[in-house]
């Protein structure tokens, strides 16, 4: 599933293939998505410029003249940039045709992707505007995951898998930050310590932070037509590697299950 660094990396390789771009043609060849695309929209957008390319959690922002496209890939969607007359393939289901001759296509087998359109500020949309601070900005730091953290008796690594609380940290990036934070995933949030806070802000930020550096070395797969979506695998120290000796320590790596997803921890390394 892609997760924040994934479409963060979405974004910054269509950006310089959009931006400043009018729609030619807005061509929805299956309106099923998640939410059934409007009948609409097509006219609507149909001439307007692309201002910028933004992301809001896992939204991709396309602001026009007109409004702002907003897209969410789902379990399975990916966007590509190609020649508008490339032939389509299975799941290609919405094309936004650039006035370059260029159409940036939207494939997503399992249709649990998404587009909406908002003429108003994209940030009000009843979508976005409960959305938690992004981790990677600077309002997201140790002092704002103590404030979240003192009441709360849920497991710590539920608790920043909350999109109401952190946006985008998904179960990979749980496991991977909580090891770097040497946190323990079933500690309960309130007992984390001032210190474990900042220490667990830091290590989201540089987690998320590798993944979209990393993300960034496979851009070229994003334009090209080879139909690979170029989702990337960082080097991971815990997720999926139980059974495996710890990169740090030596012990061997754990999972178990909490809230019907895989956590993967050191027993020695993380308290
Ligand atoms: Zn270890």
């Amino acid at each position: 599933m892609p997760e924040l660094p994934e479409v963060e990396t979405t974004r910054r390789g269509i950006e310089p293939h959009v931006v400043g771009r009018r729609i030619s043609r807005l061509l929805v060849h299956d309106r099923r998505l998640r939410w059934p695309v409007d009948a609409s929209l097509a006219a609507t957008v149909a001439g307007s410029a692309i201002r910028r390319a933004g992301r809001r959690a896992k939204y991709l922002l396309i602001e026009t003249d007109a409004g702002t496209l907003i897209l969410h890939l789902g379990m399975s969607g990916s966007l590509r940039v190609l020649p508008a007359s490339t032939p389509r393939i299975a799941h290609d289901h919405v094309d936004i045709e650039l006035d370059s001759g260029q159409t940036l296509r939207f494939n997503d087998p399992r249709r649990f992707g998404s587009l909406l359109f908002t003429a108003a500020d994209p940030t009000t949309h009843p979508l976005l505007r409960q959305l938690a601070p992004e981790p990677l900005e600077a309002e997201f730091d140790g002092q704002y995951l103590w404030k979240i953290t003192r009441r709360r008796a849920v497991a710590i690594k539920q608790l920043i898998m909350n999109s109401r609380l952190v946006v985008g940290v998904g179960n990979i990036y749980a496991s991977e930050a909580l090891f770097r934070a040497r946190v323990r995933p079933r500690r309960q949030a309130r007992s984390l310590r001032r210190e474990e806070c900042n220490r667990l802000a830091r290590a989201i930020k540089a987690t998320l932070a590798m993944a979209v550096k990393v993300g960034g070395t496979t851009l070229r797969d994003y334009v090209g037509a080879d139909g690979n979506p170029g989702y990337f695998r960082q080097k991971l120290y815990v997720y999926e590697r139980d059974g495996k000796a710890c990169r740090v320590c030596g012990n061997l790596v754990r999972q178990f299950t909490q809230g019907q997803r895989s956590t993967y921890w050191c027993p020695h390394c993380q308290k």
